[in-house]
């Protein structure tokens, strides 16, 4: 057997399909946000960065960064432990409270990220409750899709955001079945937003639990940046939330917020709860600055959104094909891999501006788009030259025209 060739194959094939990774390798300038270096060998480009998931630039913010030297200087680097054993720092302690609070729920529990949390939370769920089925909206995140094979229990793929689909499958499941709803509040590469307080109200006709991410929503969303639940004012209608503390706050980390009861069972079997070492004190301590200092400040929201509705009124101004949605996620569609990486490879190279191209498995093949974040920290100077350098490479190749699709086809 030659391994090594089964493994160049496997790469070639994705190579001929045209969505193999390069990554950007880039150096972030600490206040200097949304600029960064980009690492060439030994030549380097500033470039402006319009892809990161740190929506609301926390991970330059001053508290958050303090609070990590402060946390370092004090305890030092690694926890040193999983939770049982030795792990459980005070940062943690007050971290979860934080959460819990954040969320008007009784308890909360931190993971090394949202994806463990996930993961690891819903494929345990299964095993607490024997024959759960789990609905699963169509879109969700492979960190959910992951936990929910691995429970290896049924589940019912619900078309996205359909209400009508997903009542029909939950009236044809006998009453008596225990059942969970996995959604998500923001999708991520869309920026559609889930009808929250009407999927509970199927929740509670059919007796099922409801389990929702809002990886992309906490921070962002709601008076103290509870995500959207907290804005649609049903935080207390859902059962499990899903957040991260990497995105919108900018450090690292994922967790659930939910009741005693569900915490307590969760944290007692979870193996990705249990069997790993616990986040770096000082990564607790950033997070902690940053859940704290947004659920008082709200300027970096109203700011951020502010951002989004410029980036996309200009764009769209300019015939760029923006795939319309009601959230912060600004979508181009580009329909072909190859294209999408051209149009990314040269956005970076001829304009220094950032766009990490979006190809299958993220999103659907014949779908492949730039996916733009803007942050409270693009300014209207950063936003002209991204629509301007995209208009100039849209009438080059032509894409406004469909000439990008058609070779698709
Ligand atoms: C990024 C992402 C996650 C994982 O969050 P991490 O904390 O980065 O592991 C989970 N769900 C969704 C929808 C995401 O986009």
């Amino acid at each position: 057997m030659d391994y090594t060739k089964s493994f160049e194959d496997h790469v070639a094939a994705i190579k001929s399909e045209g969505r193999y990774r390069v990554f950007t390798d880039i150096r972030r300038q600490r206040g200097q946000y949304p600029t960064a270096d980009h690492v060439r060998g030994t030549s380097i480009q500033a470039i402006t960065v319009w892809c990161s998931n740190d929506y609301l630039g926390q991970s330059q913010n001053p508290f958050v960064l303090d609070a990590m030297h402060t946390a370092i200087d004090a305890v030092g680097a690694g926890s040193g432990g999983t939770r049982n054993i030795s792990g459980t720092t005070h940062y943690h302690v007050e971290l979860e409270h934080e959460l819990a609070d954040l969320h008007h729920k009784d308890a909360a529990l931190l993971f090394t990220s949202a994806f463990v949390a996930n993961d690891t939370t819903l494929a345990t769920l299964q095993s607490i409750l024997p024959g759960l089925v789990i609905f699963s909206d169509e879109k969700n995140h492979a960190s959910m899709i992951a936990g929910i094979r691995h429970g290896g229990g049924s589940k019912q793929i619900w078309r996205h955001n359909d209400l009508a689909d997903l009542e029909r499958r939950l009236a044809a499941t006998p009453k008596s079945t225990p059942k969970l709803i996995a959604f998500e509040s923001v999708y991520s590469m869309d920026g559609a937003i889930a009808p929250i307080a009407q999927i509970c109200d199927l929740a509670e006709r059919f007796g099922a639990m409801t389990y929702i991410d809002e990886v992309h929503a906490v921070g962002l969303y709601g008076p103290r940046g509870g995500g959207i639940a907290e804005r649609d004012g049903v935080m207390s209608r859902i059962d499990i939330i899903n957040g991260t503390l990497a995105k919108g706050f900018g450090v690292m980390g994922g967790y659930i917020a939910a009741s005693s009861a569900i915490c307590d069972a969760i944290r007692s079997t979870a193996p990705g709860f249990i069997f790993t070492t616990s986040l770096a004190p000082a990564v607790a301590a950033g997070a902690l600055a940053s859940v704290r200092y947004l659920k008082v400040s709200q300027k970096e929201r109203l700011m951020h959104q502010e951002r989004v509705v410029a980036v996309k009124m200009k764009l769209t101004a300019a015939g760029l094909p923006v795939l319309a949605n009601p959230g912060h996620i600004v979508p181009l569609i580009v329909g072909h891999p190859v294209h999408c990486k051209d149009v990314s490879d040269a956005l970076l190279s001829r304009y220094s501006l950032y766009v990490q191209p979006i190809n299958y498995p993220t999103v659907a093949r014949g779908t492949e788009r730039l996916r733009i974040t803007p942050t409270p920290q693009h300014t209207d100077r950063d936003i002209d030259a991204l629509v301007q350098s995209l208009s100039a490479l849209w009438n080059e190749c032509n894409v406004n025209q469909g000439i990008i699709r058609q070779a698709a086809e």
